[in-house]
């Protein structure tokens, strides 16, 4: 018997997940998932990649040549992807800080490693008196999806410190960030060829820098790559330009690409193009703050915006980012009272805009919200923003929901690519500014003489040529962070162009995540063949 024969045998029991593209139910009885809220974070996650497992599934048994009979290939198949959706390792410590007041105080946390497929796991830590082991599993399975999704080689990992960091000093913070660390370093769960880290909500630079400084004189004090071990740094730390606001210009990137498609835009009743549009955004953190920016930049108008304190409006002059950004800055953290907008009680999720930018956290647009949006756009700039059944109601209402594992993928996009740069521990474009700056004066020189010799008899300085202001401007090169911001460009572009391919292929509509959880799976179905989980 093969080996994926004996595999597919093995993962059985994993086949109540697997339904041929149909929602089905976990426990195996009737399926209320398309209209009820109430299943949890993890498994909403694998209902929606089961629903695209289906579609793979019937895909690569078509395309499977050889000759063997369409069960046995259905059975290798769903070996294979049965070992895609279940989290791999979970851990979960509970440690002691002292607080500033001498109080001990026992703090839990997680991390999840969903998939291995590819090595290091990546994910970020999250801080937020809510986490439970159940949104740590469905976030790290998340992350190996969006990985896959957009081409970026890690396995899907999440953390969770069940903490308000609000209540925190930032001694106390310190300690708690330092202290996971040294929990993650000794039972393996980071490292820069293991598992890698990053900003989530609640954590940010600084939180990174201290596990990149425990890790690298602690566990990683003789690996010359230690502070590989997490992304998001600080750039002193060796840190990325464009790292923090990675995520909301992914986010920005990937409404573009759907909303100046002429067919999408007719189908959800829009004119093409962002300029113009009104959007209202759900959390003013790193991720809402950054989509904001960008959409603002390129003329869309911010009608709204949701704190988790208060929601504020000015549907009039439209509310400006960096203004409310600064004001935030010196409230305490707390847009409440910014002048350029009014406080409202209105529940701006269902208010009216163009574009909805959900980015807090998990299960905010449930099916009774989703009854009332009157966004034509929703981008998930959160992860895990939408349930089952409103995700049904909105398709039902031709409203496309651009979804978290593409839209939201700037943030791990960058990431890699910080992580390649610690790997390479040079910054990009460092080895080729003189080389290019030198060439292109070269090559506007040679012009010069060439046109000179030919029309003035060779007199210096005749034909005077001068580069235009756009090309001084990238005469030394690219930066690195127009390297880091072309690249991903190029990144959620070439994603978004895969998600529309498999919605034609597989006749999709409108369902976007479903499309994209198919270009993820196949990827990760071949990343699993080619390692010889074959025959
Ligand atoms: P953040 O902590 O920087 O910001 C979150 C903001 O949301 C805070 O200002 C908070 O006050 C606000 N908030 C919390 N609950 C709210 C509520 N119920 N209503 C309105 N506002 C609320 O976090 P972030 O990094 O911006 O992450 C936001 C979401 O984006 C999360 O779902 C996260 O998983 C996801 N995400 C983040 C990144 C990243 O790079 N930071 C990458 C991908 C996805």
């Amino acid at each position: 018997m093969s080996s994926l024969l004996r595999l597919g045998r093995r993962v059985t029991n994993l086949r109540p997940l697997l339904s041929h593209g149909k929602w089905c139910s976990m426990s195996g009885g009737p399926d209320e998932s398309s209209t009820s809220d109430d299943i949890g974070f993890s498994e909403m996650v694998l209902k929606f990649a089961e629903k695209a497992t289906g579609l793979v599934e019937d895909k690569i048994i078509s395309e499977d040549r050889r000759k063997i009979s369409d069960d046995e290939k259905r059975i290798q198949a769903q070996g294979i992807l049965g070992l895609i959706l279940p989290c791999n390792a979970v851990l979960h410590v509970a440690f002691p800080i002292t607080k500033d007041d001498g109080r001990l105080e026992v703090v839990n946390a997680w991390r999840a490693q969903h998939s291995h497929h590819r090595k290091p796991c990546k994910g970020g830590v999250r801080y937020s008196p809510d986490v439970t082991e159940d949104e740590v599993r469905a976030l790290a399975a998340l992350m190996t999806f969006k990985c896959a999704m957009v081409d970026v080689p890690f396995g899907g990992a999440k953390a969770g410190i069940k903490i308000d960091p609000l209540e925190y000093s930032v001694t106390e913070l310190e300690k708690v960030t330092r202290r996971f660390t040294m929990e993650l370093s000794k039972k393996g769960f980071i490292g820069p060829g293991l598992d890698v880290p990053a900003p989530d909500m609640g954590t940010g630079a600084r939180e990174m820098s201290w596990i990149a400084d425990t890790y690298s004189m602690t566990h990683g004090c003789t690996d010359i790559n230690s502070y590989a071990c997490v992304t998001g740094k600080p750039i002193p730390q060796g840190g990325i330009h464009g790292r923090e606001s990675a995520t909301g210009r992914g986010v920005y990137y990937s409404i573009r690409s759907f909303i100046r498609d002429a067919d999408y835009c007719s189908e959800i009743g829009v004119l093409p193009g962002i300029a113009g549009k009104t959007f209202i955004v759900q959390g003013f953190g790193n991720v809402g703050l950054h989509s904001c920016r960008y959409l603002h930049r390129e003329g869309a108008k911010c009608v709204g915006v949701m704190e988790r304190d208060v929601s504020i409006v000015n549907r009039e002059d439209g509310i400006d980012p960096k203004e409310l950004e600064d004001y935030k800055l010196n409230n305490g953290g707390s847009i409440k009272g910014f002048p350029g907008a009014q406080e409202t009680t209105e529940n701006l999720l269902t208010a009216e805009c163009d574009i909805l930018i959900p980015a807090a956290g998990e299960k905010q647009i449930t099916a009774e919200i989703a009854e009332q949006i009157q966004a034509k756009v929703v981008a998930e700039g959160a992860n895990g923003p939408t349930t089952i059944a409103a995700e049904k109601i909105l398709m039902d209402r031709n409203i496309m929901v651009i979804p978290d594992l593409f839209a939201n993928a700037g943030g791990v996009t960058v990431s890699y690519f910080e992580w390649l740069k610690n790997l390479n521990h040079v910054s990009y474009g460092r080895l080729t500014w003189k080389h290019e700056e030198d060439s292109n004066n070269h090559l506007l020189d040679s012009v010069q003489r060439s046109l000179e010799a030919k029309f003035s008899g060779g007199r210096a300085g005749s034909i005077p040529i001068t580069a235009t202001p756009a090309f001084s401007a990238r005469i030394a090169g690219a930066s690195e962070k127009d390297i880091v911001n072309s690249g991903l460009e190029y990144t959620m572009e070439r994603s978004a162009k895969q998600i529309m391919r498999a919605v034609r292929e597989y006749n999709l509509g409108l369902d976007l995540r479903t499309a994209a959880y198919v270009c993820a799976l196949q990827k990760i179905y071949t990343v699993y063949l080619a390692a010889g989980i074959t025959l």
